[in-house]
């Protein structure tokens, strides 16, 4: 249940407001207006202007506040993302779910985790402490605030904890390498049974990323060739049973996209 609403207008008012307990940062709310148990302050970012999607040379940096719709339909998004995009969500509820509500929300079925986990995406986090508060309010001056980057393979494992008090801003993903993504499921829009997001670079390095099960998407692969993909892909859903498959059908479905993505880049 949502006790309170705020809508800062700086960025530097919204980590203010989020420094403080209880506190959440609202994105697109399709999740947080639904919860029923915990009390949460939402801490709106509308009016933070984090929602522009720029090229930069090989990166690609999608603000936090980018919806999911905004991102598809944009110029700079690769037509190798826009399956995954769709696949995330009903038309509706991408028009108003964010890119990093979407991050901090997912499970493993999620297309847009496994596609941007693939690419090495990093997401910049602000924040300020508590210390830093105090320092700046008796100083009346602006609050110095506090950068990561974090990559989002170890952000998503220790999401709650990484993202208490603090705020993702954007999302920088690198274009440079060749990308694919494939996928299995009930019917053509549903989500994932299994899904196989790659990338490589010009190096050599070859990502797999599998979507489809448990509470995120899971690395299969990060190496320095694609040699031994489809088998990294096959042992990666070993245990990967639940009420949609069981891990059987998914190893060997895992493995086969696997193969699909990689002859797709050649
Ligand atoms: C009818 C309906 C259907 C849905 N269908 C699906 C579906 O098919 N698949 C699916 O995966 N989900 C689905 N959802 C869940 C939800 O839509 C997604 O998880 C959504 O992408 C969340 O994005 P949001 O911007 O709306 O996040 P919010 O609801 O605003 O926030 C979600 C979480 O992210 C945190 N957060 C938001 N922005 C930031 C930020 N910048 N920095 C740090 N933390 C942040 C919030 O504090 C909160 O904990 C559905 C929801 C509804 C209501």
């Amino acid at each position: 249940m949502i006790t309170a609403y705020h809508r800062p207008q700086t960025l530097d008012e919204a980590l203010v407001l989020l420094s403080q307990p209880n506190r959440t940062p609202l994105g697109g709310g399709t999740l947080l207006s639904h919860l029923k148990f915990d009390s949460v302050e939402a801490v709106d970012l509308q009016a933070i202007s984090l929602n522009t999607i720029n090229k930069q040379g090989n990166n690609l940096e999608i603000g936090a506040t980018v919806t999911l719709q905004q991102l598809l339909e944009s110029e700079h998004c690769p037509e190798t993302w826009k399956s995954a995009l769709k696949l995330e969500a009903p038309l509706n509820i991408r028009n108003s779910a964010t890119v990093a509500g979407t991050l901090v929300a997912c499970d493993g079925r999620s297309t847009l985790a496994t596609i941007l986990f693939a690419l090495d995406a990093k997401l910049e986090i602000k924040s300020i402490n508590k210390f830093e508060l105090m320092e700046m309010e008796m100083e009346s001056r602006p609050p110095k605030q506090e950068v990561a980057t974090v990559g989002l393979g170890e952000f998503l494992p220790l999401r709650l904890d990484q993202s208490r008090g603090k705020l993702i801003t954007s999302i920088s993903v690198p274009l440079s390498g060749k990308f694919a993504f494939d996928y299995v499921s009930r019917t053509p829009a549903d989500k994932p049974i299994v899904c196989a997001a790659l990338a490589q670079w010009n190096s050599g390095r070859t990502r797999l990323v599998l979507g489809g099960h448990g509470k995120s998407p899971l690395l299969a692969m990060d190496g320095t060739e694609a040699e031994g993909i489809e088998t990294a892909a096959h042992n990666a859903f070993h245990e990967a049973t639940d009420e949609w498959a069981s891990a059987e059908y998914r190893m060997d479905v895992a493995a086969t996209l696997a193969k699909r993505c990689l002859e797709s880049i050649k």
